[in-house]
């Protein structure tokens, strides 16, 4: 923009618009080489992994941010040779909801987000791993796989008070009702991965996830949707988009993507697009 603007002025030179043009293209051509590393991991999910993985890596690519490779797990049995290259990478995504890595790979795994790497998590990549506590501090909240509240504390938007509450009570680790659209509010409006959207977006068809519940640590909640008792919700603003820290490394959490039965329309939904994107820079 600044060389559109210098040109629009008389007094500068052409040679002046050369010099801007050419510093213009060594400034793409060196954004080009600076390309985001991604790894995508997947391989198992009782969502349709093989269906989405492409799309994630299309919309990620197609910020022109992003470099993407992907990273699959056997589909079952011995994980022992899953074992990627995640310090490779400026960023690891999972769309993975399956069988417990090697205890090698949650090591490197662990090493690698503490020592700066970044994660995002992809709704069903926060039902992996019950027990592995460093990913659940990485995520800090998930859902299924016998969580309860020796997972942690319910988290939820208290509209009244307008903030976080963190529950104790006890009780099943996630849940949803039927698919439906839903509103998505924002929480912290000036927060880069939701700034300048829609405070409140209409949501494609998506499962509402609630009673997720985790360790909640560093967590910033960004937007969340109301799960009505009508749709056998909790009554409250559950957390869909939410930051995290884990040493050095930073976490964005979508609870946002059901896909599977041939449809991933909630994938398809600018509004996943964009908060996805926008999480991954
Ligand atoms: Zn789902």
């Amino acid at each position: 923009s600044r060389a559109c603007h210098a040109s629009a002025e008389p007094s500068v030179s052409a040679r002046m618009k050369t010099f801007l043009l050419a510093s213009l293209t060594l400034a793409v051509s060196a954004a080009a080489a600076e390309k985001i590393k991604v790894l995508i991991v997947d391989g198992q999910n009782n969502h349709d992994w093989k269906g989405t993985t492409p799309h994630l890596k299309k919309y990620l690519e197609a910020t022109g941010l992003f470099e993407v490779d992907v990273a699959t797990t056997p589909e079952k049995g011995d994980m022992s040779a899953f074992k990627p290259e995640f310090k490779k990478y400026k960023l690891v995504v999972s769309n993975y909801n399956g069988a417990d890595w090697s205890k090698e790979t949650q090591v490197a795994f662990e090493e690698f987000v503490r020592n700066g790497g970044a994660f995002v998590s992809v709704h069903a990549a926060n039902n992996s791993f019950p027990n592995w506590p460093a990913y659940n501090q990485m995520i800090g909240l998930g859902g299924w796989g016998g969580r309860s509240e020796k997972s942690g504390p319910y988290v939820y938007w208290e509209e009244k008070a307008a903030k976080v509450i963190k529950d104790i009570a006890p009780g099943r680790g996630g849940s949803h009702g039927p698919q439906h659209e839903f509103f998505v509010e924002t929480r912290e409006p000036s927060h880069p991965i939701v700034a300048g959207l829609p405070v409140k977006w209409l949501h494609a068809k998506d499962e509402l996830y609630d009673r997720l519940r985790g360790p909640a640590e560093n967590l910033t909640v960004l937007a969340t949707a109301f799960a009505p008792k009508e749709k056998s919700g909790t009554d409250r603003h559950e957390p869909m988009l939410m930051t995290t820290t884990f040493g050095k490394g930073r976490v964005f959490h979508t609870a946002l993507g059901h896909a599977g039965g041939g449809k991933r329309e909630a994938q398809q939904c600018v509004g996943f697009i964009v908060t996805f994107q926008r999480g991954a820079e």
